[in-house]
């Protein structure tokens, strides 16, 4: 049987070579790090060897670190200290080996992967396109602990070493090499050339090249003074970003500032975590997270999938508004040639010019270059008729939201476009079913809802109408896949998924609102049980007239359950829009934003005592899983877990929760079933429970 990692001796100079069988990518299982350890034996058991190069037999792919299945299985820190402990031991082992050893990076390296380079005597990575090398370990919820905490700041200095870590994004080799984790960036045709050339030069005695570090961090990290000043920022913005609900990065903090005492101590601290991280409810949620959207890349969007997706070669949008812009943007960025119409020229400028300042922002950040940048914009291309759309493979209409105008807009555009070309509407709330009805070839046609802004927003729900066909599901679950973003399949119905379950949550707040007036306290309620802003702010920021359209249309369809509150329809009434027109529930100056006392007298309420926050969590939460169950009912969304990715990606739902559903479970659905029976009693029929809750113990079947 072929071995994980092979060893071969030649001209005493070892190669080590990861390639795990039967996979595409190399991972560090327990077995692999056994194989790992008996490699080890054998290099320290021989004096023949004088250098050692460690690399990989997979295309575009060095390590992707250890096993995420192992991570989640964790439930016990005693024995999670003991693997950790013994990973550590092997890393030092290739440390202490007496011979020089290089990382030859030919693609993906992270995690477990970067911390087996940075154990090596020096690093070299090539341009091939996969590569990427990081430690995202703090997007699972734990930290780097098999000394990569360790060893990087000692590499690389404490202030670029804790931004690595804590951001957890990987970068290109180039960048890897700028920040000092690379000796070598080199194209990928003479990485194994180049890697030994390096190897050769440590032989003969040369130490490796560290960068000096710039003068402001060698005063940031050179005195305990500046050091503590440091810690102290670092702190500061970590709290301020996740509030204290993630530990990991506070652990990630605590490792590098004590751990600055020896390496021996910055071991026993990562150990220290990891006992209680590995284990702990905020990883296993970021794991089961990182699972579903591992299944959604995998997903074809529908159970049989021998269905072949229709290639997307040029794209064409219909309307270039707040979302057309920024779909083009999109589009193009993939290389995918758009053509965009609408009906006023100073739209399609501004489209353009949105498209255009998102770009920059990526070039300001040194994400691409000028000559990429305006590479990109020249596919964007712009029309106020018809012309070019023979050619696409797909339209996707971002106009109005009207009915009837989006019918008569399809109407003209079904002739003007080729026989196999899909359609796709962005609708946030109107039926795709009845827009079909005007359709020839209403089978071509799928909703594809994208989240606003979109460029930040992950999610698109592809939207199947009841004549969209298999095919059509696929490409467009294709195409959102290809710009990069995550497809959730829904059937179509009011507000679809995001927006139906959202719904019921944010008309809480508004009743909420009516009872106590106190807009600040019912915000907080909900950011401190994680959401990344509370509900009213929320509704200024989606527009005060775009959430009473979508209100509306889910009280004609759910009745009295949904009946809106009277918050929004009468700041609107008063022009108050929200964030866009600088006034809603809340008063915008500049960057400051505070709770606008004025909604009290337009919306005749009165102050009075802050609702309890746990009430406002109940309650709002409550319904949002009671709306959840109903969709799951009706089939409007496959299963549990693409709901919650749904909600992670489309609403920003606390990740560090594992999604809507998966905090159901934890919480306890029972204990759901009678907080809505209670706030029924009190408050009236919109809590009443589906029958369907009461009958579920979990909404996952394994127990958590
Ligand atoms: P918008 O008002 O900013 O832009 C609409 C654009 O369509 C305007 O530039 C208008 O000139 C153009 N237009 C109107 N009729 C046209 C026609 N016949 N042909 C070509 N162009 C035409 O609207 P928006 O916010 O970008 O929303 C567009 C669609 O996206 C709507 O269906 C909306 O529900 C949906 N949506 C919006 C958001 C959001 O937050 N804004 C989020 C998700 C989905």
């Amino acid at each position: 049987m072929s071995l994980p990692i092979r060893l071969c001796v030649e001209d005493s100079i070892a190669r080590i070579t990861f390639d795990l069988p039967g996979e595409k990518v190399n991972k560090l299982s327990r077995a692999v790090m056994e194989r790992l350890g008996e490699v080890l034996d054998e290099l320290e058991g021989r004096t023949d060897i004088r250098g050692a190069v460690l690399d990989s037999a997979k295309a575009g792919v060095f390590n992707a670190g250890a096993d995420v299945n192992e991570i989640g299985s964790v439930t016990d820190g005693e024995a999670a200290a003991v693997a950790v402990r013994a990973g550590q031991a092997l890393m030092n082992r290739i440390e202490g080996l007496p011979f020089p050893v290089v990382a030859a990076i030919g693609g993906v390296c992270l995690g477990g992967g970067t911390e087996i380079a940075l154990a090596c005597d020096a690093r070299v990575g090539s341009d091939h396109p996969r590569f990427q090398l990081g430690l995202p370990e703090v997007n699972l919820g734990i930290l780097p602990v098999w000394g990569g905490a360790t060893r990087l700041p000692r590499l690389i200095g404490l202030p670029k070493a804790l931004d690595f870590i804590l951001r957890g994004r990987p970068v290109d080799a180039k960048r890897a090499e700028r920040l000092g984790i690379l000796d070598r960036a080199v194209s990928h045709g003479e990485l194994e050339k180049r890697s030994l050339e390096l190897l050769h030069a440590l032989i003969e005695g040369e130490r490796p090249r560290r960068r000096k570090l710039p003068l402001r961090e060698r005063l940031l990290s050179g005195n305990p003074l500046g050091r503590a000043l440091l810690f102290s920022q670092a702190r500061k913005r970590v709290l301020g970003q996740t509030k204290g609900h993630y530990p990991a990065p506070l652990a990630i903090l605590d490792v590098l500032r004590r751990g600055q005492a020896s390496k021996k101590r910055s071991f026993e601290l990562e150990v220290e975590h990891a006992k209680k991280l590995l284990p702990g409810a905020v990883s296993k949620n970021l794991v089961h997270l990182f699972f579903l959207n591992e299944d959604a890349k995998k997903d074809p969007g529908m159970t049989d999938d021998s269905v072949e997706p229709k290639p997307v070669a040029s794209a064409a949008l219909l309307g270039a508004g707040t979302m057309g812009g920024g779909i083009a943007r999109i589009v193009a960025s993939r290389d995918i040639p758009v053509r965009l119409k609408d009906i006023s020229p100073e739209a399609l400028g501004a489209g353009l010019s949105a498209a255009r300042s998102i770009f920059e922002r990526r070039m300001r950040r040194k994400r691409m270059t000028r000559w990429e940048l305006e590479r990109k914009m020249a596919l964007i291309t712009t029309t106020l008729d018809f012309s070019g759309f023979k050619n696409a493979d797909v339209v996707i209409e971002a106009i109005v939201e009207d009915m009837e105008i989006k019918k008569s807009v399809f109407r003209e555009l079904e002739p003007m476009v080729s026989e196999s070309c899909l359609i796709a509407s962005n609708t946030s709330t109107l039926s795709v079913s009845d827009m079909q009805s005007v359709l020839e070839r209403p089978e071509r046609m799928a909703g594809f809802h994208f989240f606003n802004p979109v460029d930040r927003m992950p999610l698109i729900e592809v939207i199947r109408g009841e004549k969209t066909d298999d095919r059509t599901t696929a490409s467009l679950v294709a195409l959102a896949k290809k710009l990069g973003k995550t497809p959730v399949v829904v059937k179509d119905g009011p507000g679809f998924l995001v927006n139906r379950i959202l719904g019921p949550y944010l008309n809480e707040a508004g009743h909420l609102f009516e009872e106590c007036g106190d807009i600040a306290a019912i915000d907080r309620a909900f950011v401190a049980f994680g959401m990344p802003m509370g509900p009213l702010r929320l509704l200024d920021e989606i527009g005060l007239d775009v959430a009473d359209k979508a209100g509306k249309v889910l009280s004609a369809a759910f009745g009295d359950r949904a009946a809106p509150s009277k918050v929004v329809s009468k700041l609107v009434a008063e022009g108050r829009l929200g964030k866009k027109a600088g006034r809603g529930l809340y008063r915008y100056d500049g960057k400051k934003e505070s709770p606008d006392e004025t909604v009290l007298t337009i919306v005749g309420v009165d102050r009075g005592p802050a609702r309890p926050a746990e009430d406002c969590v109940e309650r709002g939460l409550g319904l949002m899983i009671a709306e959840a169950a109903r969709c799951l009912d009706e089939g409007i969304v496959r299963s549990p877990g693409e709901l919650d990715l749904a909600m992670v990606m489309g609403t920003g739902f606390p990740p560090f929760r594992g999604g809507l559903l998966r905090y159901a479970d934890h919480y306890g659905v029972a204990r759901v079933v009678d907080d809505l029976a209670k706030w029924s009693g009190q408050l009236g029929s919109r809590f009443d429970p589906p029958p369907s809750l009461r009958d579920r113990k979990t909404f996952y079947r394994q127990k958590m």
